[in-house]
């Protein structure tokens, strides 16, 4: 009797042990065993060991604690429906993200595209970003011109460098600023994926005046366009032909972004040019153009590819829609144009 039961018990545990092993055999333990903080939103999935820690001022940084109870802004939404954040002035601490990048030894790019007379924005875009631009923070700016010698020679602060690239410029202003998505698209796989982990992509008509900093970063972001922020879907200017590859039906449309500033980690950022290029060449193919150009497809790329984190209309801001009260800094501003004299 006693045997029978010696054989059952030694059964049930060659059983358990099996049954366990085949569970477990392919599970990713590096997982469990890596710092939590490790992967999002770094670009570069290195792990920060515990030794690196503890030497970061994170490790024993002092704040005012968090109050689950009490929204840091009660006049806007912080947040969508889809838990992407949407960055207004005092929703997040800056001493805390600038840390957890510096940990990550974050590499930031900057592109922007100064072709025939928009070279006139290039000196103040470059002088402003100096001030305000990821100040402290690894910044390399790609600079794209037809006219490499139109391009100043800046004094840059340290960590921060420039690379100016020589492209053929389009003769239509449209083209131009079409062509954009392609030109940052082709770097990337060429050389940008090598050198940043994330990428901003600007317009030059810009200028900096107030701080923008690691709070913008995430997977995949984009701004929202000043003059739409309170507006129903029904007057976002999307394209609304049916055979456009930039349309969006009158029912759908979450927020109407920008297209002078967007970007993300390198990565995304191909897959989002990538995608407004085809789109594009669509078009192109039947012989149209979407509305407003990139803007309109960046806009569809943003409906069916959900941005990870929202900017305010703070970090684009246009002095032609006055001050509101919700707008507490205007951080980068458009550069009144005279159309007529800089688009040829
Ligand atoms: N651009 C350029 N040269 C041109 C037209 C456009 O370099 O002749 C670039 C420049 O970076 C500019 C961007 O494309 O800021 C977008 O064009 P624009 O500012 O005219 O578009 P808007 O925002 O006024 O619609």
């Amino acid at each position: 009797m006693a045997g029978k039961y010696l054989v059952f018990t030694c059964l049930f545990l060659a059983f358990l042990l099996s049954f366990t092993w085949y569970h477990l055999k392919d599970r990713d333990w590096g997982r469990y065993t890596a710092f939590p903080c490790q992967t999002e939103n770094t670009g570069s999935n290195s792990i920060i060991s515990h030794e690196r820690l503890k030497d970061s001022p994170l490790h024993r940084m002092l704040y005012e604690k968090p109050d689950l109870l009490k929204l840091p802004r009660t006049d806007v939404m912080i947040a969508t429906p889809w838990q992407a954040p949407i960055v207004w002035d005092g929703t997040y601490n800056l001493d805390i993200l600038n840390e957890l990048f510096h940990l990550r030894g974050a590499r930031i790019g900057l592109s922007v595209f100064v072709i025939r007379k928009y070279k006139v924005f290039i000196n103040d875009f470059l002088q402003s970003a100096e001030e305000f631009f990821m100040a402290g923070h690894k910044v390399h700016y790609y600079v794209f011109t037809d006219d490499v010698s139109g391009i100043p020679n800046i004094t840059l602060k340290e960590g921060r460098n420039m690379e100016v690239v020589k492209i053929s410029g389009y003769k239509r202003w449209q083209d131009i600023t079409m062509r954009r998505m392609q030109l940052i698209r082709d770097y990337i796989s060429q050389k940008l994926i090598n050198e940043v982990d994330y990428l901003v992509c600007l317009d030059a008509d810009l200028k900096f005046m107030d701080h923008i900093g690691v709070e913008i970063l995430g997977d995949v972001f984009g701004v929202i366009h000043p003059g739409f922020f309170g507006e129903s879907r029904t007057a976002f200017t999307h394209e609304r032909r049916n055979y456009s590859a930039g349309y969006i039906p009158e029912d759908e449309g979450d927020f109407y972004y920008t297209g002078c500033f967007f970007g993300g980690t390198v990565e995304e950022v191909y897959k989002l040019t990538n995608f407004c290029h085809n789109a594009m060449m669509e078009d192109k193919a039947k012989n149209i153009e979407a509305l407003w150009h990139d803007e309109s497809y960046l806009n569809k790329y943003f409906l069916y590819h959900k941005p990870t984190k929202l900017l305010s209309p703070e970090y684009a801001w246009n002095d032609y829609y006055g001050s509101p009260v919700v707008v507490k800094r205007k951080r980068l501003v458009h550069v009144p144009k005279d159309y007529n004299a800089v688009r040829d």
